[in-house]
């Protein structure tokens, strides 16, 4: 009898898993679930440019229907998974529906992470996750009218940017003493701020949201120190959390995320997990880590593809990210937690176009490139194949890139 392989969760993770899994030989029945209405679709573009305006949904999938029909691929849309009963090896879901799997892939990713702030509940304040998100933003995006981002990281940043082209006078309010203050270098802040400065966008730091005043819809955004801001528009960004409920209350093992191994599979041999949801090794930086990113969800869903098939495939991939702002392409290869020097490559401060470099003891560990590919393709090499270059050659712009792969 035909075996069933069933993924939860229908975004980066799955578009990737499910195609993955007729790749690796899997002859089954492969089925995607998913919650929301959609076929999988891109989710960076929603603070770029579908916000923005240049895009549509439609452009937005990852594949379109006929791949999947293709690799006979079903998916029900619109469903939630509401327990897994891993005995039975079924699934219940919020229809009623139980379903029976032989193998099953968590992709369950992450959700926002929500504030419970007085006010919060009017209307005008949104969060930023999918498409209906960003469809309920658009109702409220009007020229000349006040947002007001809550939060400065690159989510933040780049929901102040679509909003401000289109005319609106946007404020981002960040905690923190500078933006992006999680993920990078002061200088990378420094550059930023000044960059939405120039673009007419107001960042304020150190301020902490007290609460949202209005007559049923938003007017005013009131900080601790007393200070308000007029909004018309409020969108918060102030992180995610995994979806980790439904792994936790069928008694796998969770921490920071779906703890996995280096090829997807959890302490169920039956059951993979991928993408934003999982608690991972990374062997280049040896340590355990969950990561936030579209390359992390395909290249981990390629592995766990290959450990349903009973193949081995590592995931060992470097980590890296981007995020878009204006003109400006930022491109980050690998992690730079823990660095104890930052080499800085081209003019930060008068230009739109450098490179950080961030360095361990010596070692280079990550890039933050800004409109700089070529040196954001060497970073990756240098980081994953740990070449060894003088730190005084990464500053130097008469050393072509390339040339800094000789180390
Ligand atoms: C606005 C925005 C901008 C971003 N920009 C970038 C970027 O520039 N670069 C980058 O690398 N990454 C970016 N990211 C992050 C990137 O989108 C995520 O890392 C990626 O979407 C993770 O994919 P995933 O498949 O693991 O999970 P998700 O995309 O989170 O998808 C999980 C899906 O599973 C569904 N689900 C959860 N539980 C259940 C259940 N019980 N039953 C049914 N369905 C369920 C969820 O509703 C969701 O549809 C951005 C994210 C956002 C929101």
């Amino acid at each position: 009898m035909s075996k069933t392989c069933i993924i939860i969760g229908a975004s980066h993770a799955a578009a990737q898993l499910a195609p993955s899994l007729r790749q690796e030989g899997w002859d089954g029945k492969i089925i995607v679930l998913g919650d929301e209405p959609y076929l999988p679709y891109h989710r960076p573009p929603l603070s770029k440019a579908f916000l923005a305006g240049d895009t549509t949904p439609e452009k937005l999938l990852i594949r379109n229907q006929a791949i999947y029909e293709k690799n006979d691929i079903e998916f029900k849309l619109g469903v939630r998974v509401e327990s897994i009963d891993r005995s039975h090896k079924t699934l219940t879901l919020d229809n009623g529906e139980v379903m029976s799997y032989d193998k099953l892939a968590l992709c369950t990713g992450s959700r926002v992470r929500t504030v419970s702030l007085p006010g919060v509940e009017l209307g005008g304040i949104h969060y930023l996750r999918d498409i209906s998100d960003v469809e309920k933003i658009k109702e409220d995006v009007a020229e000349g009218a006040n947002a007001v981002i809550v939060g400065g990281g690159y989510i933040g940043l780049e929901t102040a940017a679509s909003l401000k082209k289109q005319g609106m006078n946007v404020t981002v309010l960040e905690m923190a003493p500078r933006v992006l203050a999680r993920v990078t270098a002061p200088e990378l802040s420094e550059f930023y701020t000044r960059v939405h400065s120039d673009e007419g966008v107001s960042i304020k730091t150190g301020v902490a949201v007290a609460g949202f005043e209005g007559d049923g819809k938003v007017q005013r955004v009131t900080c601790a120190d007393g200070t308000h801001f007029d909004a018309d528009l409020v969108v918060i960004g102030v992180g995610i959390v995994p979806n980790v409920e439904l792994a936790e209350a069928a008694g796998l093992e969770v921490e920071n995320g779906v703890v996995v191994d280096q090829y997807a599979r959890t302490n169920d041999p039956d059951i993979v997990a991928a993408g934003d949801v999982t608690n991972h090794p990374n062997a280049l930086y040896d340590i355990r880590l969950r990561l936030e990113s579209v390359p992390n969800a395909t290249d981990q869903a390629k592995s766990a593809a290959a450990s349903i098939c009973g193949n081995e495939k590592v995931y060992s991939s470097l980590p890296w990210f981007w995020s878009d702002q204006y003109d400006l392409k930022l491109q980050i290869a690998g992690l730079s937690q823990g660095y104890d020097e930052v080499i800085i490559r081209g003019d930060k401060d008068g230009s739109r176009s450098f490179v950080a470099f961030y360095l361990k003891e010596g070692k280079l560990i990550s890039a933050d490139c800004v409109n700089r590919p070529q040196e954001f393709m060497v970073s990756k090499k240098l980081i994953a194949e740990n070449i060894s270059v003088d730190p005084a050659k990464l500053a130097d712009e008469s050393i072509a890139p390339k040339e800094l792969l000789a180390g």
